[in-house]
């Protein structure tokens, strides 16, 4: 385990090296993982009639379809394309292996019953001040922490863990926040949706990424109207254009 551990600081530490030295010769962007949340065995959110893993599957294939279209230099990989359940560190572990320039996570957002007039989008980046028990609150993880996987996978109490949360943190920050800031604002000003905001949490499947990601919450599936709209064509088109519209805006500031 140790030597695992050991390695994957390495890989860390040369990825830096790397990105260091792409960023003085002029960064470009070469490759982003879209990734549909949950699938399979699990499924996420239940709306009326329609669940999370459908919905986060489609807009997701639509967005990969899309950016391939509107920027054809990059390479764009889907962590699933069909209904199946992959591991939720290897989907980390796929953007990572592809040493991806963006990962960008598809999911809807849910409220118990009573709640379902909340309504809007959010945009989380990952936080790596609480990666303790207070992430387990967090809807996006708690498929994750039933995972017997997850106990395996995740040691908070290794300090070469903690080594690489920090360095993640201090690298890929300001530009997760770039993008996420940008997907809200297409969102908000040309979709007209309610805007809950960029959030900062402990989120397990970003804080295995080794770049720049953001997980986006499109929309209530609990709430009837937005049911309705993230499962519509229209809605759809609407969702994804906001996000290769914010990865354009990214990218222009990003490039050099
Ligand atoms: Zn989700």
């Amino acid at each position: 385990m140790r030597l695992k551990n050991t390695f994957i600081y390495l890989i860390f530490l040369s990825t830096i090296l790397f990105s260091l030295n792409a960023n003085a010769q002029g960064y470009k962007i070469k490759t982003i993982v879209v990734d549909a949340g949950h699938g399979g065995v699990k499924p996420g959110a239940k709306g009326a009639y329609s669940w999370e893993k459908d919905v986060a599957l489609k807009v997701a294939l639509k967005l990969g379809n899309k950016l391939q279209d509107e920027l054809p230099g990059i390479k764009i990989i889907q962590t699933r394309k069909t209904d199946v359940d992959v591991d939720w560190y290897r989907r980390a572990e796929i953007a990572n292996d592809a040493k991806a320039d963006l990962f960008i996570s598809i999911h809807c957002n849910s409220m118990p019953p009573g709640n379902s007039h909340v309504r809007g989008t959010e945009t989380f980046v990952g936080a790596y001040r609480r990666i303790n028990e207070m992430d387990a609150g967090l809807k996006e993880n708690e498929e994750i922490i039933k995972d017997k996987s997850y106990k395996k996978q995740n040691d908070p109490t290794d300090p070469e863990e903690a080594i690489l949360l920090s360095l993640y943190k201090s690298l890929y920050r300001s530009k997760s926040l770039a993008l996420a800031s940008y997907i809200q604002k297409n969102y908000t000003e040309v979709n007209k949706r309610v805007n809950r905001g960029v959030k900062e949490q402990g989120l397990l499947i970003l804080q295995r990424a080794a770049m720049p990601s953001v997980l986006t919450e499109i929309g209530f599936i609990s709430n009837k109207e937005e049911e309705k709209y993230i499962n519509s064509d229209e809605g759809q088109e609407e969702i994804v254009m906001a996000i290769i519209n914010a990865v354009k805006q990214y990218k222009k500031e990003v490039e050099n």
